[in-house]
């Protein structure tokens, strides 16, 4: 992997934010800044949500294992993976890590949503950031990663991950990193519809 990415801030080792920080980024920059700059938590659920305990459980249960074994060809894996990489600046945990037959890992995340079409943005982004933290924890390459949408009846799909998606998750982290240490006001979202339920409409101008 390339080891720089522009505007790379200066930081101490100790410095993190969660992949779900990056998600709330892609959805509207202006989160960071709330939750961030201006301590304003967020009252509402988080958008991204991860699946846990009991419904991560039966989703696992559900996604056939030899589909996993066999298709993926995955011959070890750990569960529910608490990841920090000080080299990144970012942690978070994973429902799993898949070791594959040909040498690499890949995180395999479950998803409470509908599979449509193509894997959304932001959960190619989110594979790639826990595919740079396996990456960094286990020494071991990530080429791929893979999503299970739980409301299409489990279906996996596999996120082909190139050096330019782990390069742009690195941008995103840095980009939500540049806001909390400057303080700026960033630039509201452009779609308009995501406004309508959000949590800081009555103080967002
Ligand atoms: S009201 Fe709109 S622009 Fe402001 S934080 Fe919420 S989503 Fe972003």
């Amino acid at each position: 992997m390339e080891s720089e990415v522009s505007h790379e801030p200066k930081l101490e080792p100790e410095v993190f934010i969660t992949v779900s920080d990056v998600m709330e980024y892609l959805f509207c920059k202006r989160f960071t800044y709330f939750m961030y700059c201006l301590g304003i938590p967020q009252h509402e659920e988080k958008r991204y949500k991860v699946l846990k305990g009991r419904d991560l459980h039966e989703a696992r249960e559900k996604v056939n294992k030899s589909y996993i074994r066999k298709k993926l060809q995955c011959v070890k894996k750990d569960v529910s993976v608490y990841l920090a990489s000080r080299r990144y600046h970012v942690k978070g945990e994973v429902d799993e890590v898949l070791f594959l037959e040909d040498g690499t890992a890949a995180p395999l995340d479950y998803k409470f949503a509908e599979f449509k079409d193509t894997v959304f943005r932001t959960h190619r982004y989110q594979s790639a950031l826990y595919g740079l933290m396996i990456a960094d924890t286990y020494g071991v390459e990530v080429k791929r990663g893979f999503v299970c949408y739980t409301r299409s009846n489990h279906v996996v799909k596999e996120v082909n991950l190139r050096e330019k998606d782990f390069k742009r998750a690195r941008a995103l982290v840095n980009e939500v990193l540049k806001i909390i240490q400057e303080g700026f006001y960033p630039e509201a979202t452009k779609y308009k519809a995501r406004c309508v339920d959000c949590t800081y409409r009555n103080i967002c101008v």
